[in-house]
């Protein structure tokens, strides 16, 4: 069997329903295909949201998958010294705790809305390449094979992207740049619902540990390892379930969920589009290498992938040279930052428990809501001057 489409997005998380809706409100033909049973289920996420971040994406708050509004952060250092950020100085993460499953779906209906179609259980296994250029995408859909002729293809397909390595774009990633995620939604605990937290050091090492409140009770209690320190399989589990026992407020808690996955923290990669083909979201590496949220970075880099393949489109030029526009767009709004959050985690990924605990206790010195990376240092500085040459780089 064989379909004819102008684009077809591989995978309908939010980098590939958002691209596909705003692709869609052209009166462009356009397919999504999902190689799961459901929209957004099973949930791999901690399902923190910034307020900010959702404007971004061009999206409104809307209260069908708002699970929970938070005020702001606390970092907790190894010996539970507690920053509190308020909103707004919380970086990626903090605003909203989502109902992800309902925020994919919604997304996926607003695509379908504004004249996309969509079909699950259909797994992209191949691409169709044509005179140079990426022509298609070979798929299976419920046991059947199918060929999907487009102009232009959109691998939105995550973290375990295959769309741009079959079309030769590399987005491999070293296993010091990727975390190895667990997590549990837990019922039953205590946790202030104000606060999302992150926990700082050899709990989760190379990475941190998260607690992202749904209500008093109820929160997704995860963590992260960087892949490079993992010694042997199953860390990721063992190292939540002893960051769960040593908390007391989550001890007495049950998991009703167990959710495992992995997230990019790499630098920007070189390339994201070729002759036919756009690569966003995961599959792009676009995610922020600190938090290892990505929710936001994708939603931002759908809608210029979605202003350019308009553009191609309506030029009938599919060349990478056309589709580099995307490239630079999504580049000049999120690389320096993705650049700068990869140094200072490489950096971040070094450092005792013994740093953390003096790092967050200098912080408390100085005024949080006028911080600036020097302005720390110098806080630093007065009260742990041996640690500041272990920052210098970050700072030049
Ligand atoms: C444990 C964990 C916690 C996280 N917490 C947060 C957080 O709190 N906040 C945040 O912003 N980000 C978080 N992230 C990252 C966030 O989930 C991703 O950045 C985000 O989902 C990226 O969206 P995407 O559309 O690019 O990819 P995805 O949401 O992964 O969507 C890709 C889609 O493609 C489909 N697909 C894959 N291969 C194929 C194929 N061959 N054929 C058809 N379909 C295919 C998949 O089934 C999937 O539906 C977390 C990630 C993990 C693993």
């Amino acid at each position: 069997m064989a379909l004819d489409y102008d684009v077809v997005v591989v995978g309908c998380g939010p980098a590939g329903s958002l691209t596909a809706k705003h692709i869609a409100k052209s009166g462009a033909n356009v397919l999504m295909i999902e190689k799961r049973a459901e929209v957004g289920s099973p949930i791999r996420c901690g399902e923190g949201l910034d307020k900010g971040g959702l404007a971004k994406m061009g999206l409104k708050p809307d209260k069908k998958w708002i699970s929970n509004e938070v005020k702001g952060a606390h970092v907790i250092a190894p010996n539970g010294t507690t920053l509190e950020l308020k909103e707004g100085m919380a970086g990626n993460e903090v605003g909203f705790v989502i109902k992800r499953d309902i925020f994919d779906k919604v997304l996926a209906k607003q695509a379908i809305l504004a004249g996309a179609d969509i079909m699950i259980r259909t797994s992209a296994i191949g691409i169709i390449e044509k005179e140079g250029y990426i022509a298609g995408i070979k798929a299976k859909h419920m046991g059947e094979r199918l060929d999907i002729n487009a102009k232009i293809v959109v691998g939105a397909d995550g973290f375990e992207s295959q769309v741009g390595r079959w079309a030769g774009i590399d987005t491999t990633v070293k296993p010091k740049d990727v975390y190895s995620c667990f997590q549990y939604d837990m019922i039953g605990i205590d946790i202030d619902p104000d606060f999302s937290n992150f926990y700082l050091g050899s709990c989760a090492p190379g990475a941190y540990a998260w607690a992202f409140p749904k209500n008093e009770h109820r929160a997704n209690v995860g963590l992260g390892l960087q892949v490079a320190k993992i010694k042997k399989k199953g860390e990721p589990k063992q190292y939540l379930d002893a960051f769960v026992k040593s908390q007391k407020n989550f001890s007495k808690g049950t998991p009703i969920a167990h959710i495992a996955g992995a997230v990019s923290v790499c630098a920007p990669i070189e390339r994201t589009v070729g002759n036919g083909i756009v690569l966003v979201g995961d599959a792009a590496r676009q995610i922020d290498p600190i938090t290892g949220g990505g929710i936001v970075n994708s939603g931002i880099a759908a809608q210029i992938a979605g202003k350019v393949i308009i553009e191609a489109l309506e030029t009938k030029d599919f060349s990478a040279e056309l589709l580099t526009k995307y490239e630079k767009g999504w580049r000049e709004i999120l690389e320096d930052k993705m650049y700068r959050n990869w140094m200072a985690k490489e950096k971040l990924a070094t450092l005792s428990d013994d740093t953390f605990n003096k790092i967050i206790e200098a912080i408390l010195d100085v005024q949080v809501e006028k911080i600036t990376s020097l302005e720390l240092m110098k806080a630093i500085k007065v009260k742990y001057p041996e640690l500041v040459k272990e920052f210098e780089d970050l700072l030049t």
